[in-house]
């Protein structure tokens, strides 16, 4: 049987759960279709926590959005009776030319964010559980901190059907074509024709994509959860930042207070390519062994007994920025997913944008985004 609906959004992580929610609060009818019960382990959105910070080291341009973004979690708070965000201020700690102070003051001084540059021995002072050598420094703003990225997923999810969204789980989409401006999609379960379809699989998008002019990479990265050796006060979300450490030249470390399940501590990227299906979800000694040193090495006193770790996905663009816009030949379908690792923070202002592209409202503040950029920098091939 062929169901007809307006749009249809294939996932429902943390970018599909929030496009669902803003499509289905405007009346939009819309099906959401997951291939397991979200919020889930298995993809990009599990863990926790995720970092939210306002002064963006890769580009001033994700400011205005991600300032967005904190409107708009607010707003789910709200909407959920949940608590989804905690304050606690971020430390971008390096040396000053390195890519996250000299990225993160820019971003800054562009946009007016209140800010503080901090000594080595002004960041041990104020926050007594870090230990950085002399030559580098921190930029520290106050407005970062942690959301709760398995409630921000449930709460959009609720909130979505409250309204009138139609939510499918344990359904993968297996195929979708376009015709005659109709999108049909072909799921496990039946046969379903809509205007739009959002791709919002996360690290499936490459298997559900068809455009061969992209090339986007998997990669497998750990996350680590330690109880703190000592003092475990320090480490406590009312009094410790977030932080991302750039402990050599463009390689990144960040860690996270302890909520109650541990510090948690993970290197960005350095991770090896993965396919969603196969990837090694087993962590090694080699997984936890370099955490485990950085840790030592600029938060001694967090570096107690290992409790856990698990194995999640980034879905990269070559640039590293991301990849959100009409697919190449087929201005009916969104591309939603790839948000190379830094996505999270950003979902809620994604899903709000993806439902204005498809409701036809003009979004030029997400050009930078398309495809184009990756056009013009010779990552991607002009097809059709
Ligand atoms: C370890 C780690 C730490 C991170 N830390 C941060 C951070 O601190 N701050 C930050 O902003 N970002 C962070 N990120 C990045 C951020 O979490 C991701 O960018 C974001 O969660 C990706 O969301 P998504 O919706 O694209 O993917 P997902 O949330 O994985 O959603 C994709 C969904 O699609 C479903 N799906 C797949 N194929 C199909 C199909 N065929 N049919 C139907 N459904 C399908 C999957 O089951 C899944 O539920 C981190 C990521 C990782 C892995």
């Amino acid at each position: 049987m062929n169901h007809t609906t307006d749009v249809i959004v294939a996932g429902l992580g943390a970018m599909g759960s929030a496009t669902l929610f803003h499509l289905a609060q405007r009346g939009v009818r819309t099906v959401g279709f997951d291939r397991f019960g979200p919020p889930h382990t298995l993809g990009s959105t599990h863990g926790l926590s995720r970092i939210i910070r306002e002064s963006y080291y890769e580009h001033p341009r994700y400011v205005p959005l991600v300032q967005r973004a904190y409107k708009l979690w607010a707003d789910l708070e709200r909407r959920s009776a949940r608590r989804l965000f905690h304050q606690t201020g971020g430390l971008m700690i390096g040396r000053a030319q390195g890519v996250l102070v000299a990225g993160a003051l820019r971003s800054a001084r562009e946009h007016g964010l209140e800010h503080e540059e901090l000594s080595a021995a002004e960041i041990h002072a104020r926050f007594p559980g870090f230990v950085v050598p002399s030559e580098m420094g921190a930029f520290y703003e106050p407005r970062a901190g942690i959301l709760d990225p398995e409630g921000c997923v449930e709460a959009h999810l609720q909130l979505a059907a409250a309204v009138g969204a139609d939510v499918h789980v344990e359904e993968p989409v297996q195929e979708w074509s376009v015709s005659a401006g109709r999108v049909r999609v072909v799921t496990t379960k039946g046969e379903y024709d809509a205007r739009r379809l959002a791709l919002c699989a996360g690290a499936w998008t490459p298997a559900l994509l068809d455009d061969v002019s992209v090339s986007l990479r998997v990669e497998r990265q750990v996350m680590h959860w330690f109880t703190p050796a000592r003092d475990a006060k320090l480490f406590s979300p009312a009094t410790c930042p977030i932080a991302m450490i750039e402990y050599a030249p463009d390689r990144i470390f960040y860690f996270v207070p302890d909520g109650g399940d541990g510090v948690k501590a993970a290197i960005h990227h350095e991770g090896e390519a993965a396919d969603p299906d196969t990837v090694r979800r087993d962590v090694d000694e080699n997984d936890i062994e370099k955490v485990r040193r950085l840790l030592e090495t600029y938060l001694p006193f967090a570096a107690g007994e290992r409790r856990r770790s698990a194995t999640c996905l980034y879905t990269n663009t070559p640039d590293g920025h991301f990849l959100i816009g009409p697919h190449s030949r087929h201005s009916e379908v969104l591309v939603v997913s790839a948000c190379s690792g830094h996505g999270f923070k950003f979902a809620s202002a994604i899903g709000e944008a993806v439902a204005d592209i498809a409701m036809g409202v003009p979004r030029p503040d997400l050009e930078p985004f398309g495809r184009a950029r990756l056009l013009q920098s010779g990552h991607v091939r002009s097809v059709g």
